[in-house]
């Protein structure tokens, strides 16, 4: 992309980002999960909703209360606390794994050191782990640690394809170090929050509600809706 195409696209996001901001408020920072409860917790959220993940974490940290106890205990009970959650024989392997991973590489189950290091290196670090890509890690990195790093849901990835802010046909690998480079890091967290919640209320997947979307200047999908239905519209006659 051109420099002039470069600073385009981050004057449309920090529009999109201020009219957001006017119409849901500024989501003010609140302390989230410690950073190995958000790894697991963001293993459990896989392939299901945010109640059926809540459900397992609590689940999981009645049975075992302390993360050492999790990474020490049988796969299978593992399995058994976190069934709520769904793909319990994959993702309790996952987490056991994880927290081992952990323990061996920092000699605890303490990610207080990501830190400190540059945010592309945390997100490398992180990445490692199995089961844990691009979105886990900027969610580790931004709720539990304060770092600068924009995760990409599926909301996210939606919404910010049809407004053109990232290219229709990105990999959501991709749209993560694309959107980053649209915002500036203070506007990471509210950006996320503002257009998850504009994703579930107003552009939902299957019927995007365009004709009451306060974003409709600034969207592409938009747009080219309206140019097709001005096109296959009847030309009038002109005769009598
Ligand atoms: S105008 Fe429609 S497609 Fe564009 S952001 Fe709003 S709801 Fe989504």
């Amino acid at each position: 992309m051109s420099a002039k195409g470069v600073a385009d696209s981050r004057a449309k996001a920090h529009a999109i980002h201020e009219k957001l901001v006017q119409v849901y408020g500024h989501p003010t920072w609140r302390p989230h999960l410690d950073a190995i409860s958000e790894v697991v917790s963001t293993i459990l959220s896989q392939n299901t909703n945010d109640g059926n993940r809540d459900l397992a974490f609590n689940r999981l940290r009645a049975a075992f209360p302390t993360w050492e106890m999790v990474r020490d205990a049988p796969v299978e009970e593992i399995a058994a606390a976190i069934r709520p959650a769904g793909l319990a024989p994959q993702k309790a392997p996952r987490i056991k794994q994880a927290l081992q991973f952990i323990t061996a590489q920092c000699g605890a189950l303490n990610l207080d050191f990501l830190k400190d290091v540059p945010v592309q290196e945390a997100k490398e670090w992180l990445m490692q782990i199995k089961g844990i890509g691009p979105k886990t890690a900027a969610i580790v990195l931004l709720f539990a640690l304060g770092r600068p790093a924009f995760p990409v849901d599926t909301h996210i990835y939606r919404v910010t394809r049809r407004l053109g802010l990232v290219d229709a046909h990105i990999s959501v690998e991709k749209a993560h170090e694309a959107l980053e480079a649209l915002l500036d890091p203070e506007m990471y967290y509210p950006f996320h929050l503002n257009v998850i919640r504009h994703g579930r209320e107003i552009c939902q997947a299957r019927n995007p509600r365009c004709s009451i979307c306060v974003l409709q200047n600034w969207c592409d999908y938009y747009n080219a809706q309206m140019t097709a239905a001005q096109s296959a519209s009847p030309v009038p006659s002109t005769s009598d």
